[in-house]
């Protein structure tokens, strides 16, 4: 199993010097083959990865000798990732599959590689082998030792480190470490008491049919003063340098070209306030996923449709500020690492609108609707956490028909067939 530890890194003076020396030179590898890439393609001449590794020296000993300050590996390790990008942009051509990383913009909405910039936001380099990590340092060849904060032990064989420098002007290493450590074996029968059906909501990040109700820290609401403010001061300096250089008769340049040392401190506080509440919210994520893989063996929620959700722009700013997806993956990972799974049920399923005491669909209940009564039963619902409950045993019932079982506390472990599972799930549709 793969692992990817992302650690800060502290490097000194020099060492920022050497990097920024290293990052330029990959950069400058990564061009030049970009360049020679594109022009075989244009004279329909086949070019390997293999080929173009071989150049190397030739630049190196040619007039290209500042190469030589770089680690050779670091250098034809940017080439592989060239390829590798070119052969992901053709897949996707292939597949007609649009790209979803930045670089897609525009018409390349495959997502072909780019030229790289000197002002592009982040700036990396990979390291294919030769790194040590010990307490607090990590040794990169020719750069030597460089302070760390080393938050976890990091288990396994390291695969490939990468450095970079963010657009908050901090260093980090993301070591991919390769562990053959066993996860534990999928569990085939689960307790009902360790079920637990989770409805996500705007307001609360997810209320839970055991009548639990996790407020979502608005983080983001918190913060969008400060970000507006910044952004606002940051596009104003922009269009100021943009309208001096009109005055003074010159041509407009790329946008990036404007960053003059005001410009980049700007973007650099912009990039720290946005990192303050990604962090912020990655941290409450893992701590409430923690818990449910921890108390429970299965968690149910409905499957996210956040791309219809992000529609309503209305609420489109709260939906990307609760990252249920990332919620929903760091979830997943935990259960798995334990034996246990994510049951994700569709949202065909009424479950707002289901009593979930005598399972009539009360068809007026409204968005606005936080309480409210069954007119069958007369049961009084809150609405999130009814909801939750409905999904547990919707899930439940995916569980059985998947071959699973699941027994009460205390009675048999009772294996399900798929036909009685399918006459539970048609039970539960005609109630
Ligand atoms: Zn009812």
């Amino acid at each position: 199993m793969l692992k990817a530890t992302k650690i800060r890194i502290y490097p000194n003076k020099a060492q920022e010097q050497q990097l920024a020396q290293d990052f330029g030179n990959a950069r400058f590898v990564w061009n030049t083959a970009l360049g020679l890439k594109q022009q075989a393609y244009a004279d329909k001449l086949p070019l390997s990865c293999y080929d173009i590794k071989k150049l190397l020296p030739v630049w190196k000993n040619g007039e290209h000798e500042f190469l030589k300050l770089t680690h050779s590996q670091v250098l034809q390790e940017v080439i592989r990732h060239l390829d590798v990008a070119y052969k992901n942009a053709f897949r996707r051509v292939k597949n007609k599959q649009v790209a979803t990383s930045k670089r897609s913009k525009n018409k390349n909405v495959y997502g072909f590689p780019v030229f790289k910039s000197k002002h592009d936001s982040r700036q990396a380099i990979a390291y294919p082998q030769g790194v040590r990590v010990d307490d607090n340092k990590l040794h990169l060849p020719k750069i030597g030792l460089i302070k760390a904060k080393v938050h976890r032990t990091l288990a396994g064989k390291i695969k490939t480190v990468t450095v970079s420098r963010e657009s908050t002007g901090k260093y980090y290493a993301s070591i991919l470490t390769e562990n053959f450590e066993v996860k534990n074996e999928p569990l085939q029968s689960f307790d009902k008491n360790k079920i637990i059906g989770v409805d996500l909501g705007v307001k609360d990040l997810l209320v839970t049919s055991n009548s639990d109700k996790l407020p979502n820290p608005k983080y983001l609401k918190k913060q969008v003063k400060k970000l507006r403010h910044v952004q606002k001061d940051l596009s104003r300096k922009i269009e100021h340098a943009k309208a001096r250089c009109l005055a003074d008769g010159k041509p407009l340049k790329e946008q990036s070209q404007y960053f003059g040392a005001n410009i980049a401190k700007n973007r650099q506080q912009l990039a720290r306030a946005h990192e303050k509440v990604r962090f912020a919210r990655e941290n409450y994520q893992h701590q409430v996923s923690r818990q449910l893989a921890n108390e429970n063996q299965v968690v149910i929620a409905e499957t996210l449709k956040i791309k219809n959700m992000l529609q309503n722009r209305k609420l489109s700013k709260a939906i990307s500020d609760c990252g249920w997806y990332g919620f929903l993956s760091k979830l997943d990972y935990k259960l798995q690492a334990n034996g246990g799974r994510l049951e994700q049920v569709s949202t065909w399923f009424p479950s707002t609108k289901t009593c979930n005491e005598c399972g009539c669909i009360n068809e007026h209940i409204l968005l606005k609707h936080r309480i409210w009564t069954c007119s069958e039963c007369n049961t009084v619902h809150d609405r999130d956490i009814n909801a939750a409950k409905n999904i547990k045993d919707g899930g439940i019932v995916q569980l059985k028909a998947a071959g699973l079982s699941v027994y009460a506390h205390g009675g048999d472990v009772r294996p399900c067939s798929k036909s009685e599972a399918i006459a539970d799930e048609v039970g539960s549709l005609v109630l």
